[in-house]
């Protein structure tokens, strides 16, 4: 029988005001039930923001250094359980065990990041322009921040997103994906084994327009930190203007490799591959786009081919599979949509089909496809498939490279491979992307430097890093005059008078 899970109020684990239930089930196998969950509505998010509201008196007057010391243990407790959750994880939305304990590597280290964070929190401190005064500006938290997250990474984004805003003080009502909610719940189980106090951190489950919706209408929710597709994001940017929320958004991508003629074409294709096939292709900085400089062209598209061909799928706990299966059938139905649109508009090279031989028939899989010769304003070139698609289009000069490179809405990742230091610079001044690699594929960012794309990737915030400090915490300047006379800023310049 599958488990029944509940949404998290306060101290409290309760089923959705209505009573209504989903279930979550796996990709690789539909008849693996993960569990029941509570179809919440506005009334649960109410509860819940009632709940974050409440307790955010007495955590955000925390002294930082001790909610750190609280994600100090909380990081520790996501190490002891790393295995239990990155098998969840598999389970619960295909990615191989590799790469889901890689997800919960990165919760951990996000954890440990912002546990140090808390002894820092720095602020500045400058001369003030009149004798006798004291001039700093500090951070403050903002209050209960909303936070809807997709299920590619079910865990390292819920943690990308609540450390930084739990450091800064701020309490936390998250959404999780509704193809993902086992995975969120036993991670938050775990913030409050760690302790981290009631009502710091809510979660309802639920769909995106009853919960989602209602935590971006609601008047007591101060922020909004989201990641999803574009036009999602969009819509959350619209309806969040109505109560003047801080929104930040990390949305789609589609991202190129870019291959020169003196590249490493071994070290290329091995990282073409890892970018292109891992997850799935279902990750925002999959390399969707190859861009292979004619001359070598013919040759790495034979080879990409052959490793392809290799490539096994199946369930991603099984050691021997390399590609797991993808979220679920609609995703099949899209990506095989793609695919239909792609044989018009370049050359099928391997895959194509949903893959349905034996045991996948009863999971949702997709087979590793590449299309060669695709002109870059081709449909397959421009939108966000998010599965394991890749084009590959050729260029002949490093000036058409830049504008293939930039022709796309997106601006998330960007890689190039070259054994030329002068193209390698030119590469990060040019290419219009928030993460730039050079002789690495498109994906493997880390937790310590700002994580984010520009155009329609986001609307300009950063996660992870020092910079994630910026969204969660709202600036106060303060200027403290012991002086003990009226001085009056840009009006009592007596040292300039006085020259
Ligand atoms: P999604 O369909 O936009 O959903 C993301 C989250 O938003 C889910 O929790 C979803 O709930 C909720 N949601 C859906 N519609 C909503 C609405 N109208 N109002 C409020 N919330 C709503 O995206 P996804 O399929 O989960 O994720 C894939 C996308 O995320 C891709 O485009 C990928 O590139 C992007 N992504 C970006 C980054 C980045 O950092 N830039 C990282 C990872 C993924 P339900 O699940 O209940 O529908």
């Amino acid at each position: 029988m599958a488990s029944t899970y509940q949404n998290l109020i306060g101290d409290r684990w309760a089923a959705a005001a209505s009573g209504a239930t989903f279930t979550s089930v796996s990709p690789a196998n539909h008849e693996d039930v993960i569990g029941e969950f509570p179809a919440s509505g506005p009334a649960d998010v109410d509860a819940a923001v009632a709940a974050a509201r409440a307790a955010y008196p007495g955590w955000s007057l925390m002294p930082a250094p001790k909610r750190g010391e609280i994600l100090f243990k909380v990081a520790r407790l996501l190490a002891e359980h790393k295995e239990e959750l990155a098998r969840l994880m598999t389970r619960e939305m295909g990615k191989v065990l590799p790469e889901a304990r890689g997800d919960v590597q990165e919760a951990i280290d996000v954890a440990y990041y912002m546990a140090g964070e808390g002894r820092r929190l720095f602020g500045q401190t400058v001369p003030s322009e009149m004798p006798d005064k004291f001039a700093m500006a500090i951070r403050r938290p903002i209050g209960v921040a909303g936070i809807i997250t997709p299920w590619n990474f079910p865990i390292a984004i819920p943690a990308w997103k609540l450390f930084p805003a739990l450091i800064c003080g701020n309490t936390a009502v998250l959404k999780p994906a509704s193809d993902t909610p086992a995975c969120v719940v036993r991670f938050v189980e775990l913030l409050r084994e760690g302790g981290v106090p009631a009502g710091v951190v809510n979660v309802v489950t639920g769909s995106g327009t009853e919960v989602g919706h209602a935590l971006v209408d609601h008047p007591d929710v101060r922020l909004i930190s989201f990641t999803g597709h574009t036009e999602t994001g969009v819509e959350i940017s619209r309806r969040a203007a109505e109560t003047l929320k801080r929104v930040s958004l990390e949305l789609g991508g589609k991202n190129p490799i870019v291959i020169w003629e003196d590249a490493d074409l071994d070290l290329a294709l091995d990282s073409v591959v890892w970018s292109a096939f891992g997850t799935s292709g279902q990750r925002c900085t999959a390399a969707s786009r190859i861009v292979v400089h004619r001359s070598i062209h013919d040759r790495f598209v034979q080879v990409l081919r052959d490793r392809v061909a290799k490539l096994v799928l199946g369930d991603g706990l099984e050691e021997t599979t390399d590609v797991g299966p993808v979220i679920n059938d609609r995703a099949v139905e899209r990506i095989a949509a793609y695919a239909a649109i792609g044989r018009d508009e370049g050359e099928l090279v391997i895959g194509g089909e949903p893959a349905r031989d034996g045991s996948l028939a009863s999971g949702s899989f997709f087979q590793p496809t590449i299309f060669a010769e695709v002109r870059p304003d081709a449909r397959i070139a421009q939108e966000e498939i998010f599965g394991p698609v890749t084009s590959v289009i050729p260029v002949d000069s490093w000036e058409e490279t830049v504008e293939v490179v930039n022709g796309v809405k997106y601006g998330l990742s960007t890689s190039l491979f070259t054994r030329d230091i002068n193209l390698a610079f030119r590469s990060i001044r040019d290419f219009d992307s928030g993460l730039g690699y050079v002789n690495h594929g498109t994906i493997g960012a880390e937790a310590h430097l700002p994580f984010g794309g520009v155009k329609a990737t986001g609307n300009g915030h950063r996660e992870v890093g020092q910079a994630a400090l910026e969204f969660f915490s709202e600036w106060k300047s303060v200027y403290i005059d012991y002086s003990g006379r009226l001085q009056r800023a840009q009006i009592d310049t007596t040292f300039v008078d006085q020259e």
